[in-house]
């Protein structure tokens, strides 16, 4: 943070400097399980992505020029593991026949790991797989909200997966919901993963978002998720940070490298506000950016999210149409009223434009609950951790 709450206005990235970070892939919107604050509108239908608009997706991204760096190929948007490895086996395939395409993509699964078992170890480890699950906690506090379509808990079969995967030494890490009810177990919480001894552990807070258009956080007050964070920053540090945690690890880095999250033209480089460095694209070939929440939701105040479909366009054709440039304009407009009127902003870059769009109505707006949780909160702990350890303030730091 500055001293001061004004800051540059964003300096938005050219055509030419925009790669993609994130290819965001949905094999099939089917979620075998029912969590209920999940955001996706379509998790009971179990269409699956023809592999010909799985080629088209691919042709499209490496003959797009936007292919830099390796980019991180995320299965995700309904639960990946419920198409059969067989799919899988066919899908790499095809993307490995793309020039490049071994070296360049990172696939990873985000799973709820209730279906993994050792043939999906043997893939994982075969094709070298990123994989994370959603597990929230113990069992009470996962079974709270995360059941099957019966209602019954899911954190026995989610504990089995994360075992199965231990068994094989596939390392892997955690996302774990923060509903109303787990903010009352921030000690049993810290404890249950720095237990696991898994990779990490992030946090997000349980979001308004897409069909969930209610969170159990609109009656929390938000002085109990600031207690919530400090009790499990102040347990791992006491225990000499066994446990890495997302929130507070981008927070230090932030503070302390900020290099490290910045773009050649010293922009803060956020992956949901750069047009196209995220992807996401459904089992349709149906395509958006930004937020990968937005994709295949529908919206009243803009004409569409999907900007285009794999089989008639390419990503940079679709930023021509007036969908695209309306909510680029409206994310822009919000990143400027962020850089006018909030300190984190050359630590944030605008943070989550879906959370702005659901929470305020329009991506045209700076705070929301999601920002002051997961962005400001965990700045704010880090910062006094490191004041008080160093004996400096951030003042002194920018005067220095
Ligand atoms: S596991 Fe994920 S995709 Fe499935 S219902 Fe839960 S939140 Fe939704
Ligand atoms: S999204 Fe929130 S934390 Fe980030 S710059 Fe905007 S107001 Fe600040």
């Amino acid at each position: 943070m500055t001293s001061s709450p004004v800051s540059a206005p964003p300096a938005q990235p050219t055509m030419e400097q925009l790669f993609l970070g994130v290819l965001v892939i949905q094999p099939s919107p089917f979620c075998n399980i029912n969590c209920d604050y999940c955001y996706l509108p379509h998790r009971t239908s179990t269409r699956r992505m023809e592999f010909p608009v799985l080629e088209k997706t691919m042709s499209r991204v490496f003959e797009s020029g936007l292919v830099g760096p390796p980019f991180v190929l995320l299965w995700h948007a309904g639960e990946p593991l419920a198409v059969p490895v067989s799919w899988y086996e066919e899908a790499f395939e095809i993307i490995n026949r793309f020039p490049g395409a071994k070296e360049k993509v990172l696939h990873t699964f985000q799973s709820n790991g209730t279906l993994l078992n050792d043939q999906w170890c043997e893939f994982i480890k075969k094709h070298n797989v990123g994989i994370g699950l959603s597990i929230d906690g113990p069992e009470f506090i996962h079974d709270f909200h995360r059941k099957t379509r019966k209602g019954e808990g899911t954190h026995a079969k989610a504990m089995r997966g994360a075992e199965t995967l231990k068994k094989a030494g596939i390392d892997f890490g955690v996302v774990s919901v923060i509903s109303d009810y787990s903010l009352n177990y921030p000690d049993e919480i810290y404890e249950f993963f720095r237990d696991m001894e898994i990779d990490g552990v992030g946090f997000n807070i349980e979001e308004v978002e897409g069909v969930n258009a209610e969170s159990s956080l609109d009656q929390a007050e938000e002085d109990r998720v600031f207690q919530f964070l400090q009790r499990v920053f102040e347990r791992n540090k006491a225990d000499g940070f066994p446990l890495h945690i997302r929130e507070f690890e981008n927070a230090r880095e932030n503070i302390l490298a900020p290099q490290a999250n910045q773009a050649p033209d010293g922009r803060y480089y956020n992956l949901e506000v750069d047009p196209l460095a995220m992807l996401n694209v459904d089992c349709f070939g149906n395509f958006s950016t930004f937020s990968p929440e937005l994709l295949g939701q529908v919206t009243d105040k803009y004409e569409t999210f999907t900007f285009g479909n794999v089989a008639k366009q390419g990503p940079f054709e679709a930023t021509d149409s007036e969908a695209f440039q309306k909510v680029l304009a409206d994310i822009e407009s919000g990143n400027r009223k962020c850089a006018e009127s909030c300190p984190y902003w050359e630590y944030c870059g605008g943070a989550s434009p879906s959370n702005k769009y659901y929470e305020n109505g329009t991506f045209d707006s700076a705070e929301t609950r999601h920002c002051r949780c997961m962005v400001q909160m965990p700045m704010q702990i880090v910062l006094s951790d490191l004041e008080e350890r160093f004996g400096v303030t951030y003042g002194d730091r920018d005067a220095a």
